[in-house]
């Protein structure tokens, strides 16, 4: 038998099911979500930002603002543009890296590019009037395009870069917020509005010993382009006489590898879970077809594709990528009965076929490409799309590690250690993803202290709670854009831009009205948490069948962590919710103070 027949032949429901089991049990560990290791102490230097000069230093700013927002990444781009628009301009914007952009400001590895649509992705396009250039945007394309928006919305002159929170505390008294930074900042807010992002803080491998590699090591989101050569896009020209390791077979290193596969002389690929890359099929923009689109497009188009990714099914798919096809149906939803149930899991089946036949047919060596298959649903991990990873482990300098799911053993000063085996190489690159699911404060780096004294993270040690996601009872004022409580989506600028314009209404609200305090209802805040608690069933019972990972807590979780949850279904259905209530105009759920 050839062997790109091997994993097309009808392997049976029962057999496939089986097969991924046998693999989620072979990865699930006891230490799930604490495997992985934070980026302080030992690994300080991985955090350091590598795209500043040294050195910066300014005067401390000393005032009294409307809003104070924390991080200049989508979320916080988007609530400042709102709020300018909604006539707010006495805001700050406080951000720990040297200009906007978040995600796409520390995200400068090679071949970094946006993984939907620029179209549904880059936000206020019709705004900006900007014609993305290709239909996946790369990343310096997308950095650039946050400091347009930053230009366009005049934000640059409220920026605070290189600039973390050290303090931020609720003075009962004045009603305000009192924020103090790493630079030795002293604002007054009335308000907060933390944008504090989704995936920012990188985490290492639990892996022991990488402190002791005496080589050259960095994480992906901290590229060290001296170190390489070359640049985002171009050939690394300081590799080729080097063996370069990498860690992890995320989105991330789907995108980075073919680059590093071009570029070093030897490229060792350290994979514990293989993943599931589908067809890309990028393309540049045909001017003509964007300047034909008309007013609105950019709202029904990004509307279009968050429905044909959650199985609403829209009469005409304008994307038309893999996105859309291999979402059509949403096979983790709760299924009516057991004939939809085995319908759901025989189009997820098929779909995975359909890609583990592309790695059959794709890759040369036959063993290579069995220890490249993906045993689990394709909503088990964020699905990749590429046309060049797969085809760059047919290079003979392109060698796959594959650890069976136990992951890299040790790492020594010279190499790594899988199975006995020690691998040495000059660079290790860790393409091991960031935290998702440890707890809010952990994620932002401080901990607000609301009224009486208390944190965040004292005020949510049974877990979160919120109402809409936006604001917490105990935390006066103080907005939140986040996942917790809130909105996710696949494409998700949409859901960043869903809160931040359910945030931006409350805010402007206040201003308003003159309205000194805002902050909901415990009652409102628990029926919010039931409201997301029914959604959760669908992709719980689908969680318990995929390997671990950090869409499901590396396989584990409790009821703490389970009162993170997002919105599950829809984040139009998280709209239509907001949208419906706004339109009441009574605001119930919250308590208001008006300004004395
Ligand atoms: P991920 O968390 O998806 O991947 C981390 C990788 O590291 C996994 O392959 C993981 O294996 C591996 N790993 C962890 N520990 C070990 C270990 N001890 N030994 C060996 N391997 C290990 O991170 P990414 O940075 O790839 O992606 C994160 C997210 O960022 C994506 O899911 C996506 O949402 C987003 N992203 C978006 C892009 C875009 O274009 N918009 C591009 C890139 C990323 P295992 O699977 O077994 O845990």
């Amino acid at each position: 038998m050839a062997h790109d027949e091997i994993y097309t032949e009808n392997l049976s429901i029962d057999q496939l099911r089986e097969k991924y089991q046998a693999e989620r049990q072979k990865r699930l560990r006891s230490d799930g979500v604490a495997q992985y290791k934070e980026l302080v102490g030992d690994y300080e230097e991985f955090d350091r930002d590598p795209y500043v000069e040294p050195g910066f230093t300014r005067d401390a700013v000393i005032e009294e603002v409307d809003v104070v927002i924390v991080g200049g990444g989508f979320g916080g781009m988007i609530a400042a543009a709102n709020l300018t628009k909604a006539g707010i301009t006495n805001f700050r914007i406080v951000e720990k890296g040297g200009d906007f952009g978040g995600t796409w400001y520390w995200n400068r590895y090679p071949n970094a590019a946006c993984d939907v649509e620029s179209y549904v992705y880059l936000p206020l396009l019709e705004e900006t009037g900007y014609m993305p250039t290709e239909k996946y945007a790369k990343a310096p394309e997308i950095f650039a395009y946050c400091q347009l928006l930053g230009r366009t919305f005049d934000l640059y002159r409220a920026a605070l870069f290189q600039t973390e929170i050290a303090d931020m505390r609720w003075d009962e008294n004045l009603k305000r917020w009192q924020v103090a930074t790493s630079r030795a900042d002293d604002i007054s807010a009335k308000f907060i509005v933390i944008a504090g992002g989704v995936l920012h803080k990188a985490k290492l491998p639990g892996i022991p010993g990488i402190e002791t590699f005496a080589g050259r090591a960095f994480h992906t989101s901290r590229w060290d382009y001296s170190y390489t050569g070359g640049s985002s896009q171009g050939l690394m020209d300081k590799l080729a006489d080097k063996r370069v390791g990498i860690i992890g077979t995320g989105a991330t290193a789907v995108q980075v590898v073919p680059k590093l596969a071009e570029s070093a002389k030897e490229l060792f690929v350290f994979q514990r879970t293989p993943a599931a890359v589908g067809i890309r099929g990028n393309k540049p923009t045909d001017p003509q077809w964007f300047g034909s689109l008309k007013p609105g497009w950019q709202a029904e188009r990004i509307t279009n594709f968050t429905q044909a990714v959650t199985g609403a099914q829209p009469e005409i798919d304008l994307i038309q990528d893999e996105w859309t096809r291999m979402m059509r149906v949403d096979t983790r939803k709760l299924p009516e009965n057991e004939e939809e149930a085995q319908e759901l899991e025989r189009i997820d089946f098929e779909n995975m076929q359909g890609i583990r036949q592309r790695i059959a047919q794709i890759i040369e060596d036959p063993k290579t490409a069995e220890l490249m298959m993906p045993w689990y649903g394709q909503g088990c991990k964020r699905p990749c799309f590429h046309d060049e990873y797969l085809p760059a482990f047919n290079r003979p300098n392109v060698h796959l590690v594959d650890t069976d799911g136990k992951g890299v053993d040790q790492v020594t000063p010279t190499g790594l250690v899988v199975n006995g085996v020690e691998y040495p190489v000059d660079l290790l690159i860790f393409a091991s993803g960031f935290e998702v699911t440890t707890d809010y404060t952990h994620r932002l780096g401080f901990d607000p202290v609301g009224r009486d004294g208390i944190s965040l993270s004292q005020g949510w040690s049974e877990g979160p709670a919120t109402l809409h996601g936006v604001l917490s009872r105990g935390f006066p004022n103080m907005f939140m854009i986040s996942t917790v409580q809130g909105a996710q989506a696949t494409n998700f600028v949409h859901s960043i831009s869903e809160v931040a314009k359910h945030v931006v209404f409350l805010l402007t609200h206040c201003v308003t009205q003159n309205i000194a305090v805002i902050e909901p209802s415990a009652d409102a805040q628990e029926e919010w948490f039931q409201t997301l608690f029914a959604q959760l069933w669908g992709v719980a019972r689908y969680n318990a069948t995929c390997t671990p990972g950090y869409l499901n807590s590396e396989g584990g979780g409790d009821m703490r962590s389970a009162r993170a949850i997002a919105w599950m279904t829809s984040v139009l259905g998280f709209a239509d919710y907001v949208e419906t209530w706004r339109a009441q105009g009574d605001f119930v759920g919250f308590d208001f103070t008006p300004a004395s």
